[in-house]
């Protein structure tokens, strides 16, 4: 991956999640119209096995537009259809497969993350779950030994036997993986309150970070994913609500916002894009940035 250069901002490091649609180019170009600093995008259609190849010319205008917008780092986002926890060997194969196809179009493109779901083991238990994962990782990571993409392990919200609903659990697979120096974390606000981690006040935000670092390490952490959560603490739902309007609400956001240790870490929307017609990107960005101005109330 070539050093591009970063854009020379004191702006938060916000961004959302961009359509691909018409190029990959045309994620960065919507970033930039929403002001952006930073984006996440899809590599390939999120809801297919087959993924196009990148002509050269798509890859030029892509490399051409981060660098003159300076959008940096940009976080790939895999296809929902793979489950590398998978206990069926023809959906793991294709699952290992299609991350692995992934994987290399983000070292082509450049990317810095490419953030995944860790997967389910569908009930065959954890400690299967864990190890096929791991498996399918390290076949990924030791087949492309020159990129430099880091796999960011998402926190999810633990519904049915999604692995990765604890600190604990991510953990258990970094510690299976060899070359863990291209392993990260992605936290999901949304995921990980839905999971019973508790962010909505100063002490509940800490004790949780406290958590994180314990079982992963902080340096780990990679890439926020901003969403406001429609169900409960500890609900195990997954659905995303604008920021400040779900069960999490503003002082989570503020305090987030103002931890100097993510300053650098990018913070990604993933909110819904509309609402009765009109575009919620620019309402939810302009939130985090009144709260990365002011200092978060008590
Ligand atoms: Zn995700
Ligand atoms: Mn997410
Ligand atoms: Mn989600």
């Amino acid at each position: 991956m070539s050093p591009l250069p970063r854009k020379k901002s004191h702006a938060p490091l916000i961004g959302a999640h961009m359509s691909i649609a018409g190029g990959v180019f045309n994620a960065i170009l919507h970033a930039e119209q929403a002001d952006c600093r930073t984006v996440q995008l899809f590599n390939k259609s999120s809801n297919q096995w087959a993924a196009k190849p990148l002509a050269r010319e798509e890859i030029d205008r892509f490399h051409a537009e981060l660098e003159r917008t300076g959008i940096r780092p940009c976080v790939s986002h895999t296809s929902y259809l793979i489950n590398c926890g998978s206990p069926d060997d023809t959906l793991y194969e294709k699952s290992t497969a299609a991350l692995g196809v992934e994987y290399e179009r983000c070292g082509v493109l450049a990317l810095e993350y490419l953030v995944l779901h860790p997967g389910s083991h569908v009930g065959t238990g954890l400690e299967q779950g864990i190890a096929r994962i791991a498996g399918a990782l390290n076949r990924v990571l030791g087949s492309a030994p020159e990129c430099s993409t880091v796999i960011c392990l998402e926190a999810v919200s633990g519904a049915g036997s999604s692995i990765g609903r604890t600190f604990e659990e991510l953990q258990a697979i970094i510690a299976r993986v060899e070359d863990d120096s291209r392993i990260g974390v992605c936290l999901d606000t949304c995921h990980i309150f839905a999971a019973g981690y508790d962010i909505r006040s100063k002490a509940a935000y800490q004790a949780t970070m406290t958590a994180f670092d314990r079982a992963v390490g902080l340096s780990r952490l990679k890439v926020w994913h901003c969403n406001d959560s429609v169900g409960a603490l500890g609900s195990h739902r997954d659905r995303h609500e604008h920021l400040g309007r779900g069960q999490i609400g503003r002082e989570a956001f503020g305090l987030l916002m103002q931890d100097d240790r993510f300053r650098e870490v990018p913070k990604i929307l993933e909110t819904p894009k509309e609402e009765g017609g009109k575009q919620m990107d620019p309402v939810n960005l302009a939130f985090l940035r009144r709260l990365a101005r002011r200092p978060a109330k008590k």
